[in-house]
């Protein structure tokens, strides 16, 4: 198992994740992977260190959220800090590029979308980054793969590339739960995401018995497991104590979609979940609600169990209401109709590519799905 865990790395990054963690002096209380270390506190400490070779690039209400926790730190003084708002296009990642110049570290505080222009600029620069996650609706933090978002598309990258993980991810508990306090969903989407597996590992069998994917009985191995903790896991226990299985399942999804490839992670689910955004006004949807509403859309196509899904998914408070989370039946059904071409691009082999649905039939499947209380409206 270890052997398979470290495969996903490069051979020196067990070295490099050692020397991040001495050369900050980070006292953790738990190492999940090569790369991930969580801890109370952990970021008060780390904040409170030399930064003077250190470039911070933050979400502006993921670090107010951090200020806010521990009201006695403030940013370090002296050190170039960027706003990932400030980054639209793949200028502006040039224009920190050249500002890493000297610079030993590049760290990055926010959410998913920090966490891959961090690891992008890293695997440009080849400075070692530090991912510091400030909610955990996804799993960005830990995974090798570089989302090609629009500043990142202007080095000509259309999809995820297999780039690098973070070096290290500090995942603060303490500070993770005040998050999850604060505002649930900031914690809890990230199962939404997760639930992912339900859809997309019926997706990835079709795709291999059409030779369009190979099989990985190890994977299946660990996707079943990961259904075994999605009911094990008791979100009434203390936060510290599930989080941690959370953190493990997120490491290995990441594990998964190295060993195979992001089939088995992401299937027609997914594909609307991508479609769908181009319809949503800001602020966006999260997509773990957005890939949870695709699990039960794809679920229902695929004969699941959906009574089960939506146990899971109120017991993990992700919302079925299209409302709540920002969108509605209409562009759900365009989205629905636009999926299979987008798997087309991705080459990703679902269900979609044997259904052949009009939008009268989509509208069918939600309104079945919204009479039987298993989306809400
Ligand atoms: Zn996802």
């Amino acid at each position: 198992m270890f052997d398979a865990m470290e495969s996903t790395f490069h051979k020196n990054k067990i070295t490099i994740a050692n020397n991040l963690i001495s050369s900050f002096n980070i006292n953790y209380d738990k190492r999940h992977n090569v790369n991930i270390v969580s801890g109370n506190a952990i970021l008060a400490d780390f904040f409170s260190k030399d930064h003077r070779e250190s470039l911070f690039i933050f979400d502006s209400s993921g670090i107010n959220n951090v200020m806010d926790f521990y009201n006695d730190i403030s940013m370090p003084a002296d050190i170039k800090v960027i706003d990932i708002e400030s980054i639209k296009s793949g200028k502006d990642i040039s224009r920190i590029i050249h500002l890493s110049k000297g610079i030993k570290f590049i760290i990055g505080v926010g959410g998913g979308r920090t966490a891959d222009i961090l690891k992008f600029l890293s695997f440009k620069t080849d400075i070692s980054c530090i991912s510091i996650p400030t909610s955990l609706t996804s799993h960005v933090y830990a995974s090798p793969k570089i989302h090609a978002l629009p500043a990142i598309q202007d080095f000509g990258y259309k999809l995820t590339i297999d780039g690098k993980a973070s070096d290290l991810a500090l995942v603060d508990t303490s500070f993770l739960e005040h998050v999850y306090l604060k505002n649930k969903r900031l914690i809890m989407a990230g199962y939404g995401d997760l639930m992912a597996f339900w859809t997309a590992l019926e997706d990835w069998r079709l795709a291999c018995l059409n030779k369009n994917n190979h099989y990985n009985l190890f994977a299946e191995n660990v996707i079943l497991d990961i259904f075994q903790k999605f009911d094990d896991i008791n979100i009434n226990e203390k936060f510290s104590k599930w989080v941690d299985d959370y953190i493990l399942i997120q490491n290995q999804l990441c594990h998964i979609t190295d060993w195979v490839n992001s089939a088995p992670a992401s299937g027609s689910e997914h594909l609307f979940a991508h479609e769908i955004e181009k319809y949503c006004d800001e602020p966006m949807p999260l997509h773990g609600e957005l890939v949870s509403i695709g699990v039960l859309i794809f679920g229902y196509i695929h004969k699941l169990d959906i009574e089960k899904i939506v146990t899971l998914l109120d017991k993990f408070s992700v919302s079925r209401s299209l409302k709540q989370i920002g969108i509605n039946k209409s562009i759900v059904c365009k989205a629905l109709m636009d999926s299979l071409k987008y798997g087309f691009k991705k080459n990703r082999y679902t269900i979609l590519n044997e259904l052949n649905f009009s939008y009268a039939d989509w509208e069918n499947v939600i309104d079945g799905l919204i009479e039987s209380n298993f989306i809400l409206e």
